[in-house]
């Protein structure tokens, strides 16, 4: 034979081999439940066994799954019609293997197996230890059992909850439970000084609810094994843990995993996941055609630890007092550490404009506190401005008032002389005295007007018209004017040129460029000594008023510096008044400036909005820095 036949044959005996399985006929597997599919671990065994078994076996299954649901009760000839019923469906059926799960399923099949099953393999699946001990298996049969340390149970509770002294074992009266019981109240022993136990053995499911709800403190309930209670009454465990669970003022702790989840607080359970992982193993094994005596399977015992997280919060029991290594289950994440970024990003974005809002309130305040502050120092030095400029009219206003006080006097004087006479000229005196009164109305007049210009309480703003304000300046500086021999002009149109504001600021303005101009006139000669000031409407939205003077003009380089505070040519200026000047215009919408005129002097202009045009609800004016302007006439 060449070396390629051989490789041939090889690879046909290889993929024979891999492929054997998969296209040999169906294995057909029986597997046999011990009770319905309420029961645990049983409710949950059968499903995964089933699917191991798919996974595993890589060739076609025929499963086949009955349920001995008359193990819950103790009447064994009752089977007897279930062995005719399997005789009667497997009499035309090979089978490849039985799977009996659990204790009542293995007695069933090995009471009945020389009629049903005669040669056909056995896995025993589900068998506690001790029931596996008194089980006699053959070379046919091979078992995959578990290991319950009931010790285990009560240790696991009084670790978590050392307080225990009392513990209920919920467990049913069926003839397994029964066989259990027994087990349990003999493991349970050594721990008789420190717990009572009480079992709910004898109790209808709905007496156990009702005692279950009123526990002692410090107990703790055993959810054992659970299929038929007292009273006969077959029902699920599952169903049972939630009832119970529902009701119970204490703890309760279980077997199997397969129950964490529905009530239980945890512990060292039963994997029954991993029980039906072994199971398909072997079963795998022995349909591949292992002698099912020579398998053996080490029976699984409890896990590594698993705990509810809920059932810890509920029963307030901390981490802390959980095994090392243990893991916690259903975990509820709260909705901070779901979204601790989020929310820390969120807060600190909240945090931020908080503070910024804070810091822009505060800004806000301070800015209106500095604001008011500016304003009632404004006020203040606007006010000491006019006192000077009243002091500065001191001379001229002084002389003025001198006219009608003299007349006064020579008036009282020829009163006197009249009223010597032998029969006074009563319509004469009765002038005179009139000529007195009025002299004396004028020079009232003289002083209420610097009394008024130099008064600290200024009123709100208001419409004005600027001929208006233009005419009480030429009226106070008309002395002034006269004494310096100076042409004051005052050229007023006939319409009303309507402005906003405090009358004296606006007084206050007007004042002071004339003023200022009176100072540059100086000494010029006489028949080149005047000043106009002039207030009209500048279109439809702007008033100007313009103060020109025949003075010296202002140096070209000068112009740009001359509103600056502290800018003086004078020897005893201090460089005030225009600035202040200037704030008073802006401050109600305005501007302000100086040119030369071609004949010479300066002409000083400053625009106002017009109060019909532009509503221009201002407040009094609020300067910055503090300015006086300090008398500068000769
Ligand atoms: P002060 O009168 O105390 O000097 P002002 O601010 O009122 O302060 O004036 C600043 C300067 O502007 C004056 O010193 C002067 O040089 C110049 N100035 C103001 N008005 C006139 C004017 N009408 N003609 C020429 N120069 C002027």
């Amino acid at each position: 034979m060449s070396i390629w036949t051989k490789v041939l044959i090889g690879a046909v005996i290889l993929l024979f081999d891999l492929l054997g399985p998969a296209m040999a006929e169906p294995k057909r597997v029986f597997l046999l439940h011990s009770f319905g599919s309420e029961f645990a671990p049983f409710s949950d065994l059968p499903g995964t066994l089933r699917e191991e078994l798919v996974r595993q076996w890589p060739g076609p299954l025929d499963l086949f799954e009955a349920s001995l649901d008359m193990a819950l009760f103790s009447d064994v000839d009752a089977q007897s019609p279930f062995a005719d019923y399997l005789s009667a469906l497997f009499a035309q059926r090979r089978v490849d293997l039985v799977v009996p799960i659990g204790g009542p399923a293995v007695s069933f099949i090995q009471r009945y197996r020389e009629r049903l099953f005669p040669t056909t393999p056995m896995l025993f699946s589900g068998l506690e230890e001790r029931r596996l001990q008194d089980t006699v298996l053959t070379a046919n049969d091979a078992a995959v059992g578990l290991k319950v340390e009931q010790s285990s149970l009560i240790e696991n509770i009084l670790a978590v909850l050392p307080e225990t002294n009392n513990v209920v074992v919920v467990v049913g009266d069926s003839p397994i439970e029964k066989f259990w019981l027994g087990e349990m109240r003999r493991e349970f022993r050594p721990f008789t000084n420190r717990v009572t136990f009480t079992y709910f053995n004898k109790l209808s499911f709905e007496d156990i609810l009702k005692k279950a709800a009123s526990l002692p403190p410090r107990s703790a309930i055993l959810l054992a094994i659970w299929h038929t209670d007292a009273a006969g009454v077959s029902r699920g465990s599952k169903g049972a843990l939630s009832s119970l669970r529902s009701v119970a003022n204490a703890p309760i702790f279980g077997v199997y995993d397969s129950s964490l989840g529905d009530g239980i607080v945890g512990g060292r359970l039963i994997p029954v996941s991993d029980l039906s992982r072994n199971a398909a193993g072997v079963a795998v094994r022995i349909l591949r055609g292992e002698t099912p005596g020579d398998i053996k399977a080490e029976p699984l015992g409890a896990g590594a630890p698993i705990y509810d997280w809920r059932e810890l919060q509920r029963w307030n029991i901390s981490e802390d007092r959980l095994p090392p290594g243990s893991e916690i289950r259903f975990r509820e994440v709260s909705v901070w550490e779901r979204y601790r970024w989020l929310i820390l990003a969120v807060a600190a974005v909240v945090l931020l404009e908080g503070a910024l809002i804070l810091w822009l309130l505060s800004e806000r305040r301070r800015r209106a506190a500095a604001q008011s502050e500016s304003h009632r120092r404004l006020l203040e030095i606007a006010h000491l401005n006019r006192n000077a400029d009243a002091g500065a009219l001191s001379t001229s206003i002084a002389h003025e008032l001198n006219q009608p006080l003299g007349a006064i006097l020579s008036n009282s004087e020829a009163l006197d002389t009249y009223l010597e006479a032998e029969s006074p000229d009563l319509n004469q005196i009765r002038e005179i005295v009139g000529d007195i009164r009025r002299d004396d109305l004028r020079a009232a007049e003289i002083i209420d007007r610097v009394r008024q210009f130099a008064k600290k309480q200024e009123p709100e703003p208001q419409e004005v018209d600027l001929n208006d304000i233009v005419r009480v300046v030429d009226k106070i500086l008309a002395p002034e004017a006269k004494l310096r021999g100076i042409e004051l002009r005052a050229s007023l149109g006939e319409r009303a040129v309507p402005v906003r504001g405090v009358p004296v600021h606006l007084q206050q303005v007007i004042l002071n460029l004339a003023l200022n101009g009176m100072d540059a006139i100086g000494e010029r000669p006489a028949g080149n000594r005047e000043m106009t000031i002039e207030a009209a409407r500048n279109g439809n939205a702007t008033a100007e008023v313009s103060v020109s003077d025949s003075g010296t003009s202002i140096p070209a380089d000068n112009l740009a510096s001359i509103f600056e505070p502290f800018f003086t040519t004078k020897q005893r200026g201090m460089g005030l008044g225009l600035s202040i000047v200037r704030q008073i215009v802006e401050t109600y919408g305005g501007r302000i400036w100086a040119e030369n005129r071609p004949t010479g002097g300066a002409v000083f202009r400053f625009t106002l909005p017009l109060a019909g045009a532009t509503r221009n609800d201002r407040r009094p004016p609020s300067f910055t820095s503090s300015r006086l302007r300090t008398a500068s006439l000769p």
